[in-house]
């Protein structure tokens, strides 16, 4: 048996990995590459592998860095099952499609572009509707806890895995050999979700490791600064601007609107979801109660309620609407996409309020280098927005405590917990937060065998 590590080895985005025994393949996740925009598309439109020699594929959860290049996958000549959880089939649909849609303006863009500049060429989209569609079709959805059979050489098992709705560890039992998968990994106190299950025994653990080097702050403060945050502004009489991501941040800041709104906490502002791919995606979780954890069935679901919608919330679905907000002139929250302020309607927001002193620009999830976000949170001014330069005297305000991702403890104890571990494997982390983490378990003294594979490399078993 071997295991060739494709992607999110060495890095964070484009993971792939695929396990060979007895003339199968199963291929485990095929995300898409991130990162600079003509690099990773070249790096994304062709696969490391024949599509047609793949028999199965598994996938841990619907991140478009896990899942983002099934389509690819399918319009190579993939027509195989595509074997995951209930939830994740449900968010890839809305997930895909908008892919797909990204890449048809993007394509557009660069078309007008390369007519004006001979020295551009004109990209084209990754995939069409027509492949997300077909992609769609070759779901097969599957029960956690359950073991089904896959390519007529393994069993596979998902378990809770905590990083999102429907994400899943996996285990793999192929010939004599347990191989276990994390995918990505959440933290503990998870928020809204159960916390994370153990795979109960691998012989070879694949362990993300994104942040392998860090410990988080405890995830109860992030409730609190957002309190401090809405009351600042408030008293400034000032709108509250948050760009974030569709899927799973979204809900979070929701649910703890809805906490600090039942707790009387901060006053009544009138909300706006102005994305309709996270309201999409906030209705899909709705209708998952069984994958909320205690404290959202006490607090919420228990009493009848849905911790998603509250009094005083909108969806704006149409652009018409979007840009009615633009005149909306009392205190109110607006969060919209995307969460790091390079596309969506969040840029028509920051446009029209990050040069007014009342305001606050409310930074809740990861910013890269060379986005807008990170220009905005590092104090940049004036920015560029829309084609207009603007300056930035709105307050800008990160919450660092919101995270989906398992901690440095929060990984070592996951391996722990599953038994007759030998060989660690650590991918899905920059080469930094992979090496920290290995340090830590030499320092601790465990005796797994720690590998970290770069992109293409093989393991054989
Ligand atoms: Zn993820």
């Amino acid at each position: 048996m071997k295991i060739t590590f494709y992607g999110a080895a060495g890095g964070v985005t484009g993971s792939k990995h695929v396990i060979e025994h007895d003339g199968k393949r199963i291929l485990l996740e095929c995300g898409m590459h991130q990162g600079h925009f003509k690099e990773s598309h070249d790096r994304n439109k062709e696969l490391p592998f024949s599509a047609t020699d793949i028999d199965a594929v598994i996938l841990s959860h619907a991140h478009i860095d896990h899942s983002g290049l099934l389509p690819v996958l399918v319009k190579h000549g993939y027509r195989g099952p595509i074997y995951t959880t209930a939830g994740t089939a449900e968010l890839l649909n809305p997930l895909l499609y908008d892919a797909a849609h990204i890449q048809q303006e993007d394509a557009l863009f660069w078309a007008a572009r390369a007519k004006e500049d001979p020295n551009i060429i004109a990209l084209d989209p990754l995939y069409s509707r027509d492949d997300v569609h077909e992609c769609l079709s070759l779901l097969s959805p599957q029960e956690r806890n359950h073991t089904f059979r896959v390519a007529d050489v393994a069993d596979v098992t998902f378990y809770n895995a905590g990083h999102i709705l429907g994400s899943s560890q996996i285990h793999i039992t192929i010939g004599d050999k347990h191989i276990g998968f994390t995918g990505d990994l959440g933290p503990r106190n998870r928020k809204i979700l159960h916390e994370s299950d153990p795979i109960p025994e691998a012989d070879v653990l694949i362990t993300e490791s994104t942040y392998g080097g860090r410990l988080h702050k405890e995830s109860s403060s992030a409730r609190a600064e957002l309190q401090k945050v809405i009351a600042d502004t408030h008293s400034r009489k000032g709108k509250i601007i948050i760009p974030s991501f569709a899927l799973e941040r979204t809900q979070e800041i929701l649910y703890d609107l809805h906490h600090l709104y039942n707790q009387k906490k901060i006053p009544r502002l009138p909300v706006f979801v102005d994305s309709p791919l996270a309201t999409n995606f906030t209705e899909i979780f709705s209708d998952h109660l069984a994958d909320f954890d205690e404290e959202t069935h006490a607090f919420f679901v228990d009493k009848g309620k849905n911790p998603f919608s509250f009094k005083g919330l909108t969806h704006t679905a149409s652009k018409r609407e979007s840009m009615k907000l633009n005149a909306f002139d009392k205190p109110c929250i607006i969060i919209a996409g995307s969460g790091m302020c390079e596309a969506g309607r969040v840029k028509h927001h920051l446009k029209h309020h990050i040069d007014d002193a009342r305001n606050t620009i409310l930074i809740v999830g990861y910013q890269a280098e060379h986005t807008l976000g990170r220009r905005i949170v590092e104090g940049e001014s004036p920015v560029r927005i829309l084609g207009k330069q603007k300056d930035v005297k709105a307050h800008v305000v990160s919450i660092r405590t919101y995270s989906a991702h398992a901690d440095q403890r929060d990984l070592i104890n996951n391996i722990l917990a599953t038994k007759n571990v030998k060989d660690v494997v650590l991918v899905h982390g920059d080469g930094e937060q992979a090496e920290l983490l290995k340090v830590k378990i030499a320092e601790e003294g465990h005796p797994w065998n720690v590998i970290i594979p770069q992109a293409n490399d093989i393991m054989e078993l």
